[in-house]
């Protein structure tokens, strides 16, 4: 697979945001924040976190209070901000918001419209003017069959083709997510070719955590994860853009297992030199002592919901504060929830005395939604930390201090 220019360059912001994320000090700012301008869609996708609805809520954050918020955010220092939903193309001051975000505020800035009838060319062309770096457009299938049941829409493959190509013309820099589940399993050696074809920098390969309408037997199990994130790291090595796994961080593990197997074998030694490894929301530097870095739920990633609630991600649906009564900085440093989902040494389980707990930690909004406990481990992670284990067993808290959780989400 041949690289675009558009994927050469986006080699070099990598770089740029590879540095960045060496900077950040994930205790006092988020990597990234995902923004829910609104939960309004059109379509009613199989999987949807969010449940869109039909029609805005009229208690959405409004213009100005997002204003607020993105003067909020900026005091962060430079996160990237994702504009999600629903469909955010439903809000009429989308262009204004993401105009004051980019190029008032100096916010990087990423899109994930729906692939419906809004999505013209002059919305795109629009949308690159207002700020956007990035559009982030969803694929869960490499034919109409399989994706257009996947979102519960006929015509939407087609739809989507045409919105990539549009993105091409218009020059933006594409990202294409596609949900794992099994509905497409059999098919997703297909999608890398499409992924190539569209010259997106970044596949974002989703793994389904059962919230909203994602189901638990939809999910894959451990082993087809296991499977899966072999095969990605398998076409990494070659792929003309980058990987990342979305909810699923013990893709790092298998990362810098199979980095550090690969140098045993060309280095003949027991001991292969130290792994130095960086992708996308991690960096780990095996053996050398260096502090590691991994984006987590809570932990370098926060969301905002249409409702002006701060959660750890949107597929971890606790809210910590509402930005309308505090500001978003104090919810992600100082609240109980986000501050329990960056201290590693709290984790349970497995996940709790693992070597990888650091980079991986493994997806606290999974753990949550199967166990309804979110220091609880993986239970889609098969691998089994050696015994005895490097860290000590947490202590469980004494009766009654358990931690409380804020509320649910409406
Ligand atoms: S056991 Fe937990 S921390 Fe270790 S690799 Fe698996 S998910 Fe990650």
């Amino acid at each position: 697979m041949k690289a675009t220019r558009m994927q050469e360059q986006a080699q070099a912001e990598r770089q740029c945001h590879d540095a960045h994320l060496q900077q950040v000090d994930f205790d006092l700012s988020p990597f990234t924040i995902a923004w829910e301008v609104t939960r309004a869609c059109a379509l009613v996708c199989r999987h949807c976190r969010a449940e869109a609805q039909p029609q805005r809520d009229p208690r959405e954050l409004t213009t100005e209070e997002g204003f607020a918020l993105l003067d909020d955010i900026k005091d962060f220092g430079n996160p990237i901000l994702i504009f999600t939903g629903g469909d955010p193309l439903m809000r009429r001051d989308l262009f204004d918001l993401i105009a004051y975000a980019s190029q008032e505020k100096g916010l990087r800035t990423s899109l994930t419209p729906t692939a419906t009838a809004l999505v013209t060319r002059k919305r795109l062309q629009q949308a690159k003017e207002a700020g956007i770096r990035r559009v982030a457009i969803s694929l869960d299938g490499p034919t109409a069959e399989v994706h257009d049941a996947f979102r519960g829409f006929s015509g939407s493959f087609a739809r989507t083709l045409r919105i990539l190509a549009h993105l091409n013309e218009v020059g933006l820099s594409l990202q294409i997510n596609t949900t794992v589940c099994r509905y497409n399993l059999a098919v997703l050696e297909q999608m890398p070719e499409i992924v190539a074809r569209f010259g997106a920098v970044q596949w974002s390969v989703f793994f389904l955590v059962p919230t909203g309408r994602g189901k638990l037997e939809d999910l894959i199990s451990p082993e087809e994860h296991e499977r899966v994130l072999n095969w990605l790291y398998d076409l990494s090595q070659e792929a003309p853009f980058d990987i990342k796994a979305t909810a699923c961080p013990h893709y790092r593990r298998v990362v810098i297992q199979r980095e550090r197997a690969r140098r045993r074998v060309e280095e003949r030694e027991d001991e292969p030199s130290p792994v130095l490894l960086a992708g996308a929301g991690f960096q780990y530097a095996d053996g050398l002592h260096r502090p590691v870095k991994g984006v987590n739920d809570g932990r370098g990633f926060c969301f905002v919901s249409h409702l002006g609630e701060v959660c750890p991600s949107g597929f971890l649906p606790l809210a910590a504060g509402n930005v309308r009564e505090q500001s978003i900085v104090s919810i992600y440093r100082d609240s109980r929830l986000f501050r329990e989902l960056r201290d590693p040494s709290l984790l349970k389980g497995k996940c709790g005395r693992c070597e990888f707990r650091e980079v991986c930690g493994g997806s606290r909004a999974r753990a949550y939604a199967v166990t309804g406990d979110y220091l609880e481990s993986d239970p889609y992670c098969l691998y089994l930390p050696p015994s005895p284990h490097p860290y000590p067993p947490r202590k469980d808290a004494p009766k009654g201090t358990e931690p409380k959780l804020d509320r649910k989400l409406r």
